[in-house]
């Protein structure tokens, strides 16, 4: 397939660049399986040098961006918005191109979650004021947000539009120099967004691109001249991220990892709600959400309702399962072939080895892509795979449960900790649940669902820090001490 030339350079300093490195990937389209380029660059060490060299340069002492006003840098952030507006069906088809997700639902929400982020973080960048304490002791004192320096986002392939507003916008707002890093199965859309960069006016060096694989994210995570990471992917690459971050420079971290986020479905929940958003929860992005709703409780006195009209919803799904590009479907395919394998092996298994009992879905769905039925497993083993482990895919477990006791204890018993649901129409009981959650969110009535001025991300395994609202502007700058002695 023909990709215009600048799909395929590195975007730094504000021009589109060869990149030096010899190295490149594929990427291919998951609702056929074709290829869609094998020219993907993989920036390299002296790519990666000139892109921090040159962010170095825009955050200098005096430069451009350094003495840019508060006012000025919003109406940057707020242009930037717009301009992806303008171009947010290109954008999206670049990305459903290599992701496989249909416009509506997901992709729609994707651009939207990018845009609503550079609006929001402009909002706050004339008002995200520093404290002061009076000099009641004869020192005054001043505690300003610095901004960090030269920063880079590492983002999965699972959301990445979305992924560019939590990280690069509260990154630029807060004063610092942006290196975005997508994945190289989705960068078509990442490479793009230099277009957008000169377009919206950014000065050069202050929002750069960087396609390639894990030796570029490697790269990044163990260079001196980052000051911090700001990742989101696995576990265990986030463990390897922080392990480079701490034998260089001990650059800042923050870790959006995995979940197996519990939606706990109680007796007196309104089913039909309870039902869409586990549904929804679990299908969206074909399952590949880190939030997704993929443990799901049900007590026992509507366990067999909820089942019924679960599944029923389920197959309903299947209906909706298509060519992404067909605006009748609303899922698509897995991202690709080594996500497909993953998961059919994982439900081949489950079933071999009596993990669970399947009961709808799980069969691949045509015979051209990687498409796959949402799959029920009722009643998993404390100790299966698929109970315990994030499948990423259109898989969930489903139990039923007596007390609120033992659902707690159930549902917190994972290494994973982002988000949980409670669905009850009882308010002592959702206040309770939401605190003894043991996550970094918590829906009542709801479940795989985020908001900009909310902070977002895990405990336990499900990472460190916290994305959006104002956590993520603090996370991105380093509070400084003034002293000012007025006793002289
Ligand atoms: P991944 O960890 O394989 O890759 C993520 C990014 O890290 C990619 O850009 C990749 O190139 C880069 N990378 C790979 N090795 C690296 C290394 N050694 N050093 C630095 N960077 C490296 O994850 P993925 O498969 O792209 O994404 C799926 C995972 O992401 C799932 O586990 C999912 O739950 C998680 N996720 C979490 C959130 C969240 O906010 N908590 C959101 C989306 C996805």
């Amino acid at each position: 397939m023909d990709l215009e030339s600048h799909i395929l350079q590195l975007f730094i300093n504000n021009k589109y660049v060869d990149c030096q490195n010899k190295k490149k990937v594929s990427v291919y389209n998951p609702a056929t399986g074709g290829l869609v380029s094998d020219q993907i660059p993989v920036a390299g060490p002296d790519d990666v040098d000139a892109a921090i060299h040159a962010g170095q340069a825009a955050f200098a002492p005096g430069s451009e961006w350094r003495q840019m006003i508060a006012s000025e840098r919003q109406r940057l952030l707020l242009r930037f918005a717009d301009v992806l507006e303008d171009n947010k069906e290109r954008l999206a088809s670049l990305t459903r191109l290599t992701l496989g997700a249909p416009y509506v639902p997901f992709g729609k929400s994707e651009i939207e979650t990018a845009i609503g982020c550079f609006r929001y973080y402009a909002g706050w960048i004339d008002k995200f004021a520093g404290q002061s304490f009076p000099a009641d002791d004869g020192v005054y004192k001043i505690v300003r947000n610095e901004p960090l320096g030269v920063v880079a986002g590492i983002i999965p392939w699972n959301g990445p539009l979305a992924s560019v507003g939590l990280k690069a916008a509260p990154a630029l707002a807060a004063g610092n120099v942006f290196i975005l890093k997508p994945s190289e199965k989705t960068p078509l859309m990442a490479a793009e967004l230099g277009k957008l960069v000169l377009e919206a006016g950014f000065p050069p060096g202050v929002f750069q691109v960087l396609t390639g694989d894990g030796s570029t994210g490697a790269l990044l995570a163990s260079h001196m001249g980052i000051a911090k990471v700001s990742f989101t992917g696995s576990v265990a690459t986030g463990k390897a991220v922080q392990i480079l971050a701490a034998k260089s420079n001990l650059k800042r971290c923050t870790l959006e990892l995995g979940g197996k986020s519990p939606a706990v479905v109680f007796d007196d929940a309104d089913l039909a709600n309870a039902v869409r958003w586990c549904v929804n929860g679990l299908t969206n992005n074909s399952g590949q959400i880190c939030f997704a709703a993929s443990r799901v409780y049900v007590q026992e006195g509507i366990y067999d309702r909820f089942l019924q009209a679960y599944r029923e919803a389920f197959e309903a799904k299947r209906r909706v399962i298509g060519d992404p590009e067909d605006v009748r479907f609303e899922l698509g395919p897995v991202v690709d072939k080594a996500q497909y394998d993953r998961i059919m092996n994982i439900i081949e298994s489950a079933e071999k080895e009596q993990q669970g009992t399947l009961v709808t879905g799980g069969r691949s769905f045509t015979s051209r892509g990687y498409y796959i039925e949402p799959a029920i497993f009722l009643d998993p083993k404390p100790d299966a795979f698929i109970y315990k482990e994030e499948i990423f895919g259109p898989v969930v477990v489903v139990n039923k449960f007596k007390t609120e006791a033992e659902v707690l204890e159930r549902s917190n018993s994972s290494k994973y900790g982002l988000m949980a649901g409670v669905f009850t129409q009882d308010i002592n009981r959702a206040l309770r649940l939401s605190s003894a959650f043991d996550s970094g969110v918590v829906g009542v009535n709801c479940i795989s669902t985020i908001h900009f001025s909310c902070p977002f991300g895990g405990t336990k395994e499900s990472g460190l820090g916290r994305e959006l609202g104002v956590n993520a502007l603090l996370a991105y700058t380093e509070p400084k001490t003034v002293l000012i002695n007025m006793n002289y």
